[in-house]
Order: structure tokens, then C-alpha cells, then sequence
């Protein structure tokens, strides 16, 4: 098992940073044809102030890091993906209270909860063509890796595989929630934006921690 530390977290950040800011384009063109086309606009400038208050969590710990994170993402993204994603960040949080490193179990919660939080405010569904077609497979298949006896690293590949399809997945779904709905029959054959983002965002944890990257 590996143990994932406050150092490993303030990493993946960075890193999360840094992929949405060269991926910014890529998000903005896919939320060009079914959205505002703003999204790789709307993650780069959330990030972007994430990381300019890390300096100031340096001696916080992981739990009031992710809050944080998450806080500022509520209060720099416009749109509906600063809410979200923020109350991810927050709730992840809420799920490591007090916790010095991360284990397998820790992990899952930590998703667990971020994705409740989204469902919570988002009010989608597996199918509605949003973000939650990514991270809700994934987190599935990381419980199943870890029920499998897969190592930590191994379960964050499989997650990092069931992310990717999730997002491929999103392409012919007709879009049920937030601005792509509005399209309705014409939101079917592309690939939605929050989707894309929530797969890079957790194939840079794996990258991170596997230290791909
Ligand atoms: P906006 O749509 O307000 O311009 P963004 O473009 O930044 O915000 O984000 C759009 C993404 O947000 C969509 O691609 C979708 O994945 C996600 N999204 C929108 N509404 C919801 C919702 N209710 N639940 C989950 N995700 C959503
Ligand atoms: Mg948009």
C-alpha cells in the first residue's frame, strides 16, 4: 500500500495545475460546440489561484489543503464547474479530517465523498452527460481494484482506464444537466468538457503518485 502524504497532494495539485493550463484550449474547444466554450478558460483561472495560495498551506494539513482548494475554486470559477468541482474539494476534504497520509481506504473515501457532494448539488445522474460519468466509474473501479487485492498504484490505473472510458462514453449521451441540455438532441456525438477535465484531473494523480510526471 502506499501511503499517500500532505507532500504527495500539494504535488498532484501542482501538476493538475499545469495540465488544465495546457489542456486549456482542448476544454474550451469541447465546450465550444455544446456549452459557452469557456470551460479550459474557467479551470486554468480556478487552478491558477489554487496555486497561488499553496504557498500559504505549506504547514496546513492535507484535509484543510483540499478545504481550501476547494474553497477557492467556488469563489474564482465562474460557471457551473467552480461549484462543483469546489464542493468536491471541500467534501474530499471533509472525508480526511485529521489524517497525516492517505491509505487504500482513505482514498476511496475521499472520492466517495467529493462525488457525493457533486451529486448533491449538482442533482446528475449516471448518463446525464457531465463530469459524473467520469468519476462516478472510476471510483467503482477502485473499490474493485483494492477488492481485487491490487496495490495502490495498479487500483489508481484501473480507476485511471474506467476514467477514460467514462469520458469516451459521454460522446453519444444526450446531455441531461447544466448548459449542454439546452441543446437537447444536438448535444449527442460530443464529448462533454467537465468530463474531460475530471479524467485529467484524476489520471494526473495517478501520473503524480506513480511518479510518471
Ligand atoms: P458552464 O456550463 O456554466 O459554462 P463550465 O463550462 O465550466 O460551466 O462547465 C461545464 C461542465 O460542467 C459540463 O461539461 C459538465 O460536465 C459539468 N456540469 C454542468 N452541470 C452539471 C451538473 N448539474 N452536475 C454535474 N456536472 C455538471
Ligand atoms: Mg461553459
Amino acid at each position: 500500500m502506499k501511503r499517500i502524504t500532505k507532500d504527495d497532494i500539494l504535488m498532484w495539485l501542482k501538476a493538475t495545475a499545469k495540465v488544465l493550463m495546457e489542456n486549456k484550449n482542448y476544454l474550451t474547444d469541447l465546450d465550444s460546440p455544446i456549452g459557452d466554450a469557456d470551460h479550459g478558460i474557467n479551470m486554468d483561472r480556478g487552478f491558477k489561484k489554487v496555486m497561488s495560495i499553496l504557498p500559504s498551506l505549506d504547514d496546513k494539513d492535507i484535509s484543510t489543503i483540499l478545504k481550501t482548494t476547494g474553497m477557492s475554486l467556488v469563489n474564482t470559477v465562474g460557471g457551473a464547474s467552480g461549484p462543483l468541482y469546489g464542493t468536491f474539494f471541500i467534501e474530499a476534504g471533509k472525508a480526511v479530517v485529521e489524517k497525516i497520509y492517505l491509505s487504500d481506504d482513505d482514498l476511496v473515501s475521499f472520492i466517495d465523498c467529493g462525488l457525493k457532494g457533486i451529486l448533491n448539488i449538482g442533482k446528475a445522474r449516471v448518463g446525464d452527460k457531465t463530469m459524473v460519468d467520469v468519476i462516478a466509474p472510476a471510483l467503482e473501479a477502485l473499490k474493485q481494484a483494492f477488492a481485487n487485492g491490487k496495490d495502490t498504484i495498479e487500483a489508481l490505473h484501473l480507476m485511471v482506464d474506467a476514467a477514460h472510458k467514462g469520458m469516451k462514453d459521454t460522446i453519444p449521451m444526450l446531455a441531461k444537466r447544466g448548459r449542454a441540455s439546452y441543446l437537447g438532441e444536438r448535444s449527442v456525438g460530443h464529448q462533454d468538457p467537465g468530463a474531460t477535465s475530471s479524467y485529467l484531473i484524476l489520471r494526473t494523480a495517478y501520473e503524480t503518485w506513480d511518479k510518471k510526471i
